[in-house]
């Protein structure tokens, strides 16, 4: 079998490398990615544990790299106007997405994989022009959020793509974060805030957003970026401690985004599937675009290559990753979603609230959490039950790491500090 993957970001990596894996390097994998090596937008992205577990189930080797790569955050706050709420039981992981690429692109090369930097492919959207892809028995658009495969063929896919209405930047920091943070800061024009969170290499992203009504207020829609940067820097100067903003790699005149939410009533097209941001994406908030990317390829390797011996026909085992994978993306975009509206309506939400009532809301914005879950977040803000609630979510996160093979044994008091 040969399969080709147009586009070398987690998706389109990880599912080469598992195809070489689960065939035993019979088959022949392509990858081909239009960049070129180390080309990556934004910094750190969140890991939560259960893709984890299910790096170390798929893939022991890789994911102890990508586990090395990692940051351990282990609280959340809000920062309201100067004065500090904590978000308890939280804790998760951070990785520098190019540094995830590195070790995703090193480990394809190592077992195989026929990775081709700066090899576009499938540009206009049609895999049967371009030889690499012609021949493939299955082509895995795996081409991001723009895909021009779902683009050509949106009738096929039943694409439907919703706007939010909010502006954002991805940006780096000097600032080395160590809880995950959000901070909110009133200016003249309304409410803007950002998300960050730390990454291991020493730069924290962090994500600043704002309603478009603050943005145009602030001038931020006609203001030269470099400007923009500088003004973010002033606003969020107490936050920061005075740390610069670090621009997104290949920062434009205006770096400013909406975010898009593609969803798709079909992922297969005979021998082509959407894997990944071509196929869905879910709003930055809930951190989880790279893990779902990878959550795709998983599938799809493990319905290619059932691993009883045979290999799948290869129609039914897209349609069977096809259906499988909707069934589980659906209520993960909803809730991603009631997440996006939540950050739409942060300055009602903010005017004459409670910080920690706000803060709880910041908590409960998937409507997830229950009344129990309300009293404890009420204690969360006593040092001592913050204290204890930190030290049984260390103990989860190590349980959870001896489990997966991560850690041994004797590791477990180092890792509890
Ligand atoms: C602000 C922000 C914050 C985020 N934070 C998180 C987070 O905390 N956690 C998380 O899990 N995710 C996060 N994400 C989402 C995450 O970055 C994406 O969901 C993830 O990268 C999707 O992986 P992918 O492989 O599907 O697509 P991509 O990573 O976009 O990769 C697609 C690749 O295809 C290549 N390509 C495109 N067209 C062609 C072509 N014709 N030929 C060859 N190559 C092509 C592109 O160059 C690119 O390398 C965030 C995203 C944003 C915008």
């Amino acid at each position: 079998m040969k399969i080709v993957c147009v586009g070398g970001g987690p998706a389109g990596l990880y599912l080469g490398i598992l195809a070489r894996l689960r065939s035993g390097g019979r088959d022949e994998v392509v990858v081909a990615e239009r960049n070129a090596p180390g080309t990556a937008s934004g910094f750190a992205v969140t890991l939560g544990e259960d893709i984890l577990d299910e790096l170390y189930r798929t893939d022991p080797v890789g994911a102890a790299r990508i586990r090395a790569a990692a940051h351990v955050w282990d609280s959340q706050l809000a920062e309201v106007d100067g004065e500090t709420v904590h978000l308890g039981g939280r804790y998760g992981y951070s990785i520098g997405r190019a540094r995830l690429l590195e070790v995703l692109a090193e480990r394809a090369q190592e077992v195989g994989v026929d990775l081709r930097f700066e090899r576009p492919t499938a540009v206009d959207g049609d895999p049967a022009a371009d030889p690499l892809t012609a021949d493939a028995d299955v082509v895995v658009a795996a081409d991001g959020v723009n895909s021009a495969i779902r683009t050509a063929r949106a009738d096929a896919f039943g694409t439907r793509i919703a706007q939010g209405r909010n502006r954002y930047v991805w940006f780096g920091t000097s600032k080395a974060f160590r809880p995950f943070t959000f901070t909110f800061e009133r200016t003249d024009a309304g409410w803007i805030w950002f998300h960050a969170y730390p990454a291991a290499d020493c730069v924290s992203t962090c994500i600043v957003e704002c309603t478009p009504e603050t943005w145009t207020g602030l001038g931020l829609d006609t203001m030269p970026a470099d400007e923009a940067m500088r003004m973010l820097e002033k606003i969020f100067f107490r936050a920061l401690d005075g740390h610069e903003l670090i621009a997104p790699p290949g920062m434009g005149s205006s770096p400013w985004l909406t975010f898009r939410e593609v969803r798709n009533l079909s992922w297969r097209d005979g021998h082509v599937v959407l894997a990944g941001d071509a196929a869905h994406t879910t709003h930055f908030a809930i951190g989880s675009g790279t893990v779902l990317a990878v959550a795709d390829a998983i599938e799809l390797a493990e319905q290619l290559y059932p691993g009883d011996g045979h290999d799948a026909d290869v129609l039914p085992a897209l349609a069977a990753y096809d259906a499988r994978r909707r069934a589980v993306m659906g209520p993960i975009q909803d809730m991603a979603r009631r997440s996006m509206e939540w950050f739409e309506t942060v300055p009602v939400r903010l005017d004459g609230s409670d910080t920690v009532d706000f803060a709880w809301s910041l908590l409960d914005r998937r409507g997830d959490q229950g009344r129990l879950h309300r009293r404890l977040h009420d204690l969360t803000q006593v040092d001592r039950v913050r204290e204890v609630r930190r030290r049984l979510t260390s103990a989860r996160r190590v349980r959870r790491a001896l489990a997966r093979g991560e850690i041994t044994r004797g590791q477990v008091l180092g890792e509890l500090g």
